[in-house]
């Protein structure tokens, strides 16, 4: 596709429009990822006037990660990354930290309906694991990168029956897993609640905060990250777009969205965000005394089998990590309620699988947006006169947030691949029913499927 050639289906371009940005992101709790990262020194923000080829907007996966490729292919460009908060604070570093290759939903039941979709989204995955591998060890980034792949795990029948539904879909399109039995699960695991597992090699588990921040602190001399600098105007035009913050403005030829749901304030797909929220808590790092209480690997990484049901990891150094609660986010912000609610569902996640050390509770609770489209489209391509956008994470962002960000910066250079041709042709969000439906859809199905999850949880 050319630079002047919208796809129909996307929104029309945007010579000289305004834009004021009215909601943005903000958390009440910090990612224990983020808060756990040694000697952090945050970018300053941005203040008075400053030229660029290039603005990327937003610093989650898609965003480092689209700075990282634009800077590598346009030597000569200015390339600027602006964060509305902290890179590493923001969705992305409060993830569970799997890169995964493959997506969560071949335990879907459909699955088999979207065979070929499937296994693209298989190979670009991988693509996006390549180009995180690539920056690793070009930048030397320490972030606990283990390629040890991930193990969806079930605890009843219906987990069970689910693990084989994700096997058999797995044959399908011929990947190799492994099964555990429960004495194994009790020996990667060190708890004796898993009754059945399936491993699956290609996951990589990472320190999601380390790896964003080492990203972006190695963008090259031509570009320059600013932090704690929201965009609260944008002024599409020609030959410049003016992305003015409180203190500052960049003026810049080309504009790329990376900012998730938070696009739909910048002009595009206004009504297609879905705002949902999980949570995750992480324990300190467990005594010698209370690993050997326990047992069990180093490290590991646990999807649950039921897809409401409970994430758990033990990190690189000694911690226990849990995830779980959906909730409906209004306006892209969870309150104390809610994440006193899902630290509680997390204690009790806790509590079922480590009774022998779980009175340590947690040293930090936090949440982090999920950008849902009620038809799972994502936002990939040119969006008007250069402005591009790639955004809504629809549940998993490191590995397609890598191949997304450094497929938008390769299709913004005029480049094509592959990888551009799958995202290209993925279906763009739809508009979400009006938010009365979708806070009551969101917030009734959530909660009935955490109940039917049961013991998963
Ligand atoms: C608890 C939890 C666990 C998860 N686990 C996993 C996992 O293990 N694996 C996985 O693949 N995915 C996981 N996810 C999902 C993953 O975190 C998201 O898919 C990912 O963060 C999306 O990346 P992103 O770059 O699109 O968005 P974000 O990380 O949301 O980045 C968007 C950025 O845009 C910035 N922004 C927004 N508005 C503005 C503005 N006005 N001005 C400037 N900047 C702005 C924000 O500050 C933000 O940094 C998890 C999510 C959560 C919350």
């Amino acid at each position: 596709m050319g630079l002047h050639d919208v796809k129909k289906t996307e929104p029309s371009p945007t010579t000289q429009r305004v834009v004021k940005i009215e909601k943005f992101p903000s958390e009440i709790s910090m990612s224990g990822w983020f808060a756990t990262l040694p000697n952090v020194s945050l970018a300053p923000s941005l203040k008075g006037r400053v030229e660029a080829d290039w603005v990327i907007i937003g610093g989650g996966w898609f965003g480092v990660n689209a700075a990282r490729r634009i800077a590598e292919l346009r030597g000569q460009d200015g390339v600027i990354l602006l964060d509305a908060g902290a890179i590493g604070n923001n969705a992305a570093g409060r993830c569970a930290g799997y890169a995964i290759d493959l997506a969560h939903n071949p335990r879907n039941a459909n699955f088999a309906e979207d065979e070929q979709g499937n296994i693209d989204e298989r190979d670009i995955n991988v693509e996006g694991i390549n180009y995180l591998r690539d920056g690793l060890q070009r930048y030397n980034i320490q972030c606990d990168w283990s390629e040890e792949g991930k193990t969806h795990a079930a605890v009843t029948d219906r987990g069970e029956a689910c693990l084989t539904t994700f096997a058999q879909a797995l044959d399908r399109i011929g990947v190799k897993y492994e099964w555990y039995n429960q004495a194994q699960m009790r020996e990667m695991v060190g708890s004796k609640y898993y009754t059945l597992g399936l491993h699956t090699p290609g996951t990589v588990l990472l320190q999601p905060a380390a790896m964003l921040r080492g990203i972006a602190a190695n963008l090259g001399n031509n570009a320059t990250v600013y932090e704690n600098s929201p965009v609260v105007e944008i002024r599409y035009g020609s030959p410049w777009h003016v992305v003015r913050t409180a203190n500052g403005e960049v003026h810049a030829r080309n504009v790329i969205l990376a900012n998730n749901g938070f696009i739909s304030q910048f002009g595009f797909y206004e009504h297609s965000a879905i705002p949902v929220y999980t949570y995750a808590s992480m324990t300190r790092p467990l005594t010698v005394a209370e690993i050997a209480k326990i047992g069990g690997r180093n490290t590991w990484g646990l999807i649950p089998a039921e897809s409401f049901g409970t994430t758990v990891r033990r990190t690189a150094d000694n911690r226990l990590f849990i995830r779980n609660i959906y909730d409906y986010a209004d306006g892209f912000h969870t309150t104390q309620p809610q994440l006193e609610r899902a630290k509680r569902s997390h204690q009790k996640s806790f509590d079922r699988r480590f009774p022998e050390i779980s009175h340590i509770g947690f040293e930090h609770t936090w949440g982090g947006a999920l950008s849902l489209a009620q038809n799972g489209g994502t936002v990939f391509g040119q969006l008007g006169d250069r402005v591009f956008g790639a955004a809504f994470c629809n549940g998993t962002g490191v590995s397609k947030g890598a191949i997304f960000g450094k497929s938008i910066a390769e299709l913004a250079c005029g480049q094509d691949s592959k990888a551009i041709r799958i995202l290209k042709n993925k279906a763009r969000p739809s508009r979400a029913y009006p938010k009365i439906i979708t806070s009551l859809g969101v917030k009734w199905s959530t909660r009935y499927r955490l109940w039917k999850a049961g013991l998963e949880v």
